[in-house]
C-alpha cells in the first residue's frame, strides 16, 4: 500500500514536472515566435480625426471599443511598450456631443490611456480657441505639432516637431496643418489671436529636416499632418493635399488626416497611412529596421466591432460622463414663441448660416440647405434643448462650400423652389438680386447634396471644401447665441424669402 502510494506519487511528480516543461515551452515558443516576427522592427500607431465622438454609434467606434481593438492589434503584431509608439494626426476634439458640452474634456483622459505621445493640429482643434490646446496636452499627456501655422504677431502656435528613442533609433515627428484650416477657423478664434498666418508648408518643411538632421541626426522623419490623403480604390493609387509632401528628400512616411479616408500605400516611394475617422481605424507603420523598410498598414476595427469588448475603465469613464451631461443635454436653451414648421426651421437655418459666415469674414453668395434634414416641428411654447437640436437634425450633414457658376446656382435654386412634396421644404438665401450666367458664385450646401443627393446637381462645382461642421451643431449655437424664435420677429424674413424672385442675366 505504502509502496504504490509511492509509485503513484511519483508519477505524479513526473506528471506535473511534462505538464510544466509542456507549458514552458508553449510559452518561450511563443516569446521566440513574437521576438523572431517584430526583432528589429518599430511599431507606430495612428488615429485621426476622431472628432470627440466617445460613444459608439452608427458612424463611430466609441472609445472604449477602441482602446481594445488597438491592444490586440498591437499584439497580433508583436508591439510592446518599448518598440512602439502611438500618435494622431489631428481633428481629436470638436464634434461629438460629450466632447463637445464639455469642451474636449472627455477626449484628453481617453489619449491618454493609449498614450498617444504627438498629434498634428488639426484645423478643428482650433474651433473653441487656441486656449483648450495646453489644457488637453496637460491632460492627455502629448504635444500638439504643427510647423505651418503662426498667429497674426508670429508666433508659433504649438511645437513643430518631437523626437522620441524607441528601441534606441530616433524617430522625429513633424507637424503641418493644412491650409484650408482659413476656411473653417472660426472669427472668434482668429480675433484672440490677431488672425493665423499659414507657411508654405514644402518650403517649411525643407527647412525643418534641413535643422532636425543638423542638431539631432534622426534616423527617421515622419510627417505627421492633419493634410489630406485619398486613395483611389480601384488601382490603390494615392493622391491629395499630401502629394507635394511626398517629393520632399527626407521624409521617410507620411501619416495624414483631414480627409476621413482609408489609406495605406505609397506615393512616390513614400510610405503614406490614414485611418478613416471617428475612430473606426487604426493605421501603423511597421518600420523594418534591419532592410530599411516602412510598411504602411491600416485596420478596419469597425468592421470587427462585434467582437471588441469595451474596455472597462473607458466605458466606465464615459457612462459616467453621460450621466454627468444628462442634465445639461436637456437644459432649456430657448422656447419657442412660434409654430415652426420644417420650411420655416430651414428658412431660418439658411439665413442664419448667411449671416454667421458673413460675421467671421467667410462670406458666400448663397445657402441652400435640402428638404428633410428637419424631422421634428415645434411647437409654440416647445421648450429647446440640446437633445431638442439633435433630434430636430437626426441625420445630420456637414457644411460644404463650392464655387459653381450662375447657371447651376439659378438650377439649384430653381430645383429647390420646386421640389416635389416630401422634399419641398428645403430653403436658400442670397443676397444677390441677378445671378450673371458665366460669374462664379460661392455657396454653401449641406454634405448630402453635393453627391447628387435630391438630385441636386453639382458636378461641375470647383473649390468643393467640406468644413467637417455639424449642421447640428450649427443650428445648436444659433440656438444658443440668438435664440432662434425670436428672431422671427425681429428680423422678419420669414416672411418675405417666400416671395423673394431671382433673376438671371
Ligand atoms: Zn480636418
Amino acid at each position: 500500500m505504502h509502496e504504490s502510494n509511492k509509485s503513484l506519487s511519483t508519477f505524479n511528480k513526473i506528471f506535473v514536472l511534462i505538464l510544466f516543461a509542456l507549458f514552458f515551452f508553449a510559452q518561450h515558443s511563443s516569446l521566440i515566435l513574437a521576438n523572431q516576427t517584430s526583432a528589429g522592427k518599430l511599431f507606430i500607431f495612428s488615429l485621426n480625426d476622431l472628432h470627440g465622438y466617445a460613444d459608439e454609434s452608427n458612424s463611430a467606434l466609441g472609445f472604449a471599443k477602441f482602446v481594445t481593438g488597438l491592444n490586440e492589434y498591437k499584439k497580433n503584431l508583436g508591439a510592446t511598450e518599448n518598440n512602439s509608439l502611438v500618435v494622431a494626426a489631428g481633428d481629436m476634439y470638436q464634434g461629438g456631443f460629450l466632447s463637445n458640452i464639455s469642451y474636449g474634456d472627455i477626449v484628453s483622459p481617453f489619449l491618454k490611456s493609449i498614450k498617444v505621445k504627438v498629434c498634428a493640429l488639426g484645423n478643428h482643434d482650433l474651433d473653441w480657441g487656441i486656449k483648450h490646446l495646453r489644457r488637453w496636452e496637460r491632460d492627455g499627456g502629448f504635444k500638439f505639432l504643427s510647423s505651418n501655422i503662426r498667429s497674426g504677431n508670429g508666433e508659433s502656435i504649438c511645437k513643430a516637431y518631437k523626437i522620441f528613442n524607441i528601441s534606441g533609433y530616433k524617430i522625429a515627428f513633424l507637424g503641418l496643418t493644412t491650409v484650408e484650416s482659413q476656411f473653417t477657423i472660426p472669427y472668434s478664434t482668429l480675433k484672440n489671436i490677431g488672425g493665423v498666418h499659414f507657411d508654405d508648408p514644402t518650403q517649411t518643411t525643407k527647412e525643418l529636416i534641413q535643422k532636425i538632421r543638423s542638431s539631432d541626426a534622426p534616423d527617421y522623419i515622419i510627417a505627421l499632418v492633419h493634410m489630406g490623403a485619398m486613395q483611389d480604390s480601384a488601382n490603390g493609387s494615392i493622391y491629395g493635399e499630401i502629394e507635394a509632401l511626398s517629393r520632399i528628400e527626407g521624409i521617410d512616411a507620411i501619416i495624414a488626416g483631414h480627409t476621413h479616408t482609408k489609406v495605406a500605400g505609397f506615393l512616390n516611394k513614400k510610405p503614406v497611412i490614414e485611418a478613416c475617422s471617428y475612430g473606426k481605424c487604426i493605421g501603423a507603420l511597421e518600420i523594418d529596421t534591419k532592410n530599411h523598410t516602412i510598411k504602411p498598414m491600416v485596420k478596419d476595427l469597425y468592421a470587427e466591432r462585434a467582437s471588441l469588448l469595451p474596455n472597462k475603465n473607458i466605458d466606465d469613464l464615459i457612462k459616467a460622463n453621460n450621466l454627468k451631461y444628462q442634465k445639461e443635454i436637456n437644459t432649456v436653451l430657448s422656447v419657442s414663441s412660434n409654430n415652426l414648421d420644417y420650411k420655416s426651421l430651414s428658412k431660418y437655418f439658411v439665413k442664419k448660416i448667411f449671416d454667421d459666415l458673413k460675421n467671421d469674414g467667410k462670406s458666400v453668395d448663397a445657402v441652400i440647405i435640402n428638404g428633410g434634414l428637419f424631422r421634428t416641428k415645434i411647437n409654440k411654447g416647445d421648450s429647446i434643448s440640446y437633445k431638442t437640436i439633435k433630434e430636430l437634425i437626426p441625420f445630420d450633414n456637414t457644411l460644404v462650400f463650392v464655387d459653381i457658376s450662375g447657371s447651376d446656382l439659378a438650377k439649384a435654386i430653381h430645383h429647390t423652389q420646386n421640389m416635389p412634396n416630401q422634399r419641398k421644404e428645403g430653403a436658400f438665401y442670397t443676397n444677390i438680386s441677378n445671378i450673371t450666367h458665366n460669374k462664379y458664385y460661392k455657396v454653401a450646401i449641406s454634405s448630402f447634396m453635393y453627391p447628387n443627393g435630391d438630385w441636386y446637381d453639382f458636378s461641375n462645382a470647383k473649390n468643393v471644401f467640406d468644413t467637417q461642421t455639424l449642421l447640428s451643431d450649427l443650428m445648436l449655437r444659433f440656438v444658443r447665441e440668438y435664440g432662434i424664435w425670436s428672431t422671427c420677429y425681429t428680423i422678419n424674413f420669414l416672411c418675405f424669402i417666400d416671395h423673394m424672385e431671382i433673376g438671371v442675366l
